[in-house]
């Protein structure tokens, strides 16, 4: 299903066409150059799901560590839990993406973790800031807040898909990050 997606691609299409649990968690590595393990699996796992192959998984996620460690400690520590949700290390099982559900049902974070939802775990005031600061306006964000607080936190993220994408009806019933993306390349290309 995923064509292949190159490190440099994921810049721009964080932008474009992640949910916001996977932007978030790619702005985070960006400005800490870091992610607890949490992060690390939701998102790594979301990135093999587009297309990232395993060596291009390696040096995207070394490129980003090793500004703040150096590379053997990267390599010892953390090449082989990349490896390992590609299948490649311990029992060899191929790992698939975490849905929706599994983000907003298991694994809640902690202070200093950042996976999860946005709509089910960020506090909403921080929440609404972040929307603004994506230039949702603000009939938008009060949309979003409502159905968060009403408990539709995959609702809310597709009223977040129709805005950013500028459609009227999604036209699908969101249950995964990845299916987010898919859809979201549907309607820009
Ligand atoms: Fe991510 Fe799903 Fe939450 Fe949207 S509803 S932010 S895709 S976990």
């Amino acid at each position: 299903t995923a064509g292949k997606v190159a490190p440099e691609d994921i810049e721009p299409l964080s932008k474009k066409s992640f949910p916001l649990c996977m932007r978030n968690l790619h702005e985070t590595l960006r400005q800490e150059h870091h992610l607890r393990h949490g992060g690390r699996m939701q998102y790594g796992l979301f990135l093999k799901g587009i297309g990232l192959q395993l060596e291009d998984a390696l040096r995207f996620w070394r490129s980003e560590f090793t500004k703040m460690m150096d590379g053997d400690k990267f390599d010892k520590s953390y090449s082989y839990n990349i490896r390992h949700n590609y299948g490649k290390e311990g029992k060899r099982t191929d790992y698939t993406p975490y849905s929706c559900m599994k983000v907003i049902m298991t694994n809640a974070p902690a202070a200093g973790d950042h996976h999860g939802c946005p709509f089910r775990h960020t506090d909403p005031e921080l929440l609404k800031q972040r929307l603004q600061g994506y230039r949702v306006n603000s009939a938008g964000v009060q949309e979003i807040v409502d159905l968060v607080k009403g408990g539709h936190y995959q609702l809310a993220c597709t009223k977040y898909f129709e805005i950013t994408h500028n459609v009227d009806d999604a036209g699908f019933g969101l249950n995964h990050p990845n299916q987010y993306f898919e859809e979201s390349q549907k309607v820009l290309n």
